[in-house]
């Protein structure tokens, strides 16, 4: 049996709503079982490398929180969405290059990849400029320690997150994290759930599409899922 590669994408589209049920379903069962708040986990469905017809079928289902990795895709593919539905909420959740800040600031209402010195300093100055759309930030910790990986690492954690608040003013509510792939991602899920706690930060972006029920085990305020929403990406 062969499809046109236009019915494929009508098909998934049909079936994304669907998707979208049964996550929202798990994650509140799971929330539930771990006694938490009913309301403690957000869902940040991620659309990247989907077309914006994708986006736009999870918006009419209800979907509003969406997650993107790359700056420009995310313009494009958002162009006047956050004017048709003002309760949108954008995050950036792969790399920000310090030349694209402004780009950045202007577009995502959450960054969650502040993940270097520089890159800090780089937000504090940009995040003062007028028609800013960046009301908040979570700081990206390498709780695998992967050379290969960003963000910062766990011993370097407590003084950076500080020096964000309190000298950079920086809008910092959380930290956010991968696991690395081949590891047990619980113990990294609770690290990144104690840094939060020791500052107060009340936001916790982990898990994704295959382990975001343990990461709401351990504490997860945010779970990131892209392919078990919007299927295996190409
Ligand atoms: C792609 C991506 C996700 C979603 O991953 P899935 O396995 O497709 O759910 C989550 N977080 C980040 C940072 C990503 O880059």
């Amino acid at each position: 049996m062969t499809e046109s590669h236009h019915d494929t994408a009508a098909l998934q589209a049909a079936h994304l709503p669907d998707r979208l049920r049964e996550i929202r379903a798990a994650i509140a069962a799971e929330t539930i079982l771990s006694a938490r708040a009913a309301d403690a986990v957000t869902l940040v469905a991620v659309s990247k490398t989907r077309p914006r017809e994708d986006v736009e079928t999870a918006l009419a289902a209800g979907q509003r929180v969406f997650g993107e990795n790359r700056v420009q895709e995310a313009a494009a593919k958002f162009a006047g969405l956050h004017d048709a539905h003002p309760d949108l909420e954008l995050h950036l959740i792969g790399p920000l290059q310090t030349n694209k800040v402004r780009d950045a600031v202007a577009l995502f209402d959450v960054i969650e990849t502040l993940d270097r010195p520089k890159l800090a300093e780089a937000l504090a100055v940009a995040l003062k400029a007028p028609g800013v759309r960046t009301r908040r930030v979570l700081v990206e910790i390498n709780t695998g320690e992967e050379p290969q990986k960003a963000g910062i690492l766990p011993a370097e954690a407590d003084a950076f997150i500080a020096d964000c608040i309190t000298r950079l003013g920086l809008p910092v509510v959380g930290v956010m994290g991968i696991p690395p792939v081949d590891d047990e991602p619980s113990l990294h899920f609770a690290l990144l759930r104690e840094i939060a706690k020791r500052h107060r930060l009340p936001w916790v972006s982990m898990g994704m599409s295959s382990d975001f029920t343990l990461a709401i085990q351990q504490g997860a305020t945010h779970v990131r899922i892209g392919t078990a929403l919007f299927g295996i990406r190409q």
